[in-house]
């Protein structure tokens, strides 16, 4: 096995893995980042074989719920380094294992060393050492070929994407550039360049935690003043079963985009395809939804909250209200919703508005009355005849096993055989 980067292992917390959220999410995204196989699903569980990891950082990234955290990750050092260059000069960063000592091709001012592989660099931290797209900025994946690190290559190929479309939807120059996507803008031969360290910000040791404090705090004051999200708001019967979390990653992600936002307001307004995001845009079948509430019991950050009653909340369900609700921003991409829905009623669109990115107000996506199933008297959409839930549906019909499309039953079977965490 090829030597790593250094660093501490990263800490795998299996708990909040899609795949334990839902027997169908069929989520794989660690194993396939991972560049030397260190990642195993193991009946959905994800493992992380130490001896095999290089700790380069892809598997922090590329989870969706933060099963994968690091201690003392070097990417804050990264960002105070390039706090105290000038703001505007373009610069590059490349990765340790590149070779060629301090000459670039790239049109820059100098080359800015990161102690490990570039795809450990998420969206927020591009947007930020961009400077929202101020700064042009060079990342050179040219060693990515023949590194035996590689396959992380797809990973920052799809970060920088991603920066770039958020950076162009708010207004801002696409300013970030791969050696691989953007060749006829490298100069023909390569010049000498200043290197500097990426570990080594410019300030003293007390300047140094200083200004790490001050990153906490200002992060946190951003957290503060946004608008609660919808799972804090008192949660009715159907929704208290399963936990939601907004990951950290996604919260840190959400205080960059607010930073992008252009005073004069035109920029909210603009479409955004979702291709290159990590964000997706749920729309409901009003007719088929027959107001189980699945969708939403099983998101795990929720975006979507269905406001109803439960079953057994109410002696008689008639004329009882329902409504589901979604934030884009919240969302994950992650399906589950689609995959729990018994009447299969969703269906994912592919761009979304900047201002769905913003506001802390959730759309409506579906709302109307319920009545009691004539078969067992759980509540239905009162649209739905006959009168019949979708485990009473699915009964009258084919036999399934435990009558359990969303396998909530399966989930809830297991949960309560396994030990309390
Ligand atoms: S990327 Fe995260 S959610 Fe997906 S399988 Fe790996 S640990 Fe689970
Ligand atoms: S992706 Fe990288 S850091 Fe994560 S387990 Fe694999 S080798 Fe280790
Ligand atoms: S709304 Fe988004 S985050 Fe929630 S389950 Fe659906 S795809 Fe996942």
């Amino acid at each position: 096995m090829p030597e790593g980067f250094g660093g501490r292992i990263p800490n795998c917390n299996a708990a909040l893995c899609l795949n334990q959220r839902h027997r169908g999410a069929g989520c794989c995204r660690c194993v396939d980042s991972c560049p030397t196989d260190a990642i195993r699903l193991e009946g959905g569980r994800p493992r992380l074989d130490e001896t095999l990891c290089v700790q380069c950082g892809s598997c922090t990234v590329v989870c969706p719920t933060d099963v994968f955290t690091q201690i003392n990750p070097p990417e804050p050092t990264l960002m105070l380094t390039f706090q105290h260059l000038p703001p505007t000069a373009p610069l590059e960063v490349v990765c340790p294992l590149r070779s060629g000592g301090a000459e670039s091709r790239a049109p820059v001012a100098a080359v800015v060393r990161h102690r490990r592989c570039l795809a450990a660099l998420s969206v927020p931290h591009l947007l930020e050492i961009s400077r929202q797209g101020e700064r042009p900025l060079w990342l050179d994946d040219s060693p990515c070929a023949d590194c035996p690190f590689g396959a992380c290559h797809s990973l920052l190929t799809a970060s920088v994407a991603a920066a770039n479309t958020l950076l162009a939807a708010f207004g801002h120059p696409p300013s970030l550039a791969l050696h691989t996507t953007h060749p006829e803008q490298l100069l023909p031969a390569p010049l000498a360049r200043p290197v500097l360290d990426g570990m080594k910000p410019q300030l003293s040791r007390r300047g140094f935690f200083g200004a790490l404090r001050q990153m906490g705090q200002e992060r946190v004051e951003r957290a503060l003043t946004e608008e609660a999200p919808p799972m804090l708001r008192p949660a009715v019967a159907v929704d208290q079963r399963l936990p939601r979390r907004l990951p950290h990653s996604r919260k840190e992600l959400l205080a960059h985009l607010s930073g992008l936002v252009i005073e004069d307001g035109l920029s909210q307004e603009a479409e955004i395809g979702l291709a290159d995001l990590p964000f997706a845009v749920v729309g409901v079948d009003a007719d088929a939804c027959s107001a189980c509430g699945l969708c939403s019991r099983f998101c795990p950050t929720g975006a979507l909250h269905f406001d109803g009653p439960g079953v057994g909340a109410l002696t008689s369900y008639k004329d009882a209200a329902y409504a589901l609700d979604f934030q884009a921003r919240l969302c994950i991409d992650c399906a589950i919703c689609q995959v729990a829905c018994p009447e299969e009623a969703i269906a994912f669109g592919d761009s979304l508005r900047t201002e769905q990115l913003l506001s802390a107000r959730a759309e409506s996506l579906v709302a109307g009355k319920m009545t009691a199933c004539i078969t067992c008297g759980a509540p239905v959409a009162e649209h739905i005849q006959p009168s019949r839930c979708h485990v009473c549906r699915q009964g009258a019909g084919k036999v399934t096993p435990l009558h359990d499309g969303a396998g909530l039953m399966t989930d809830l079977l297991r949960r309560s055989n396994e030990p309390r965490q």
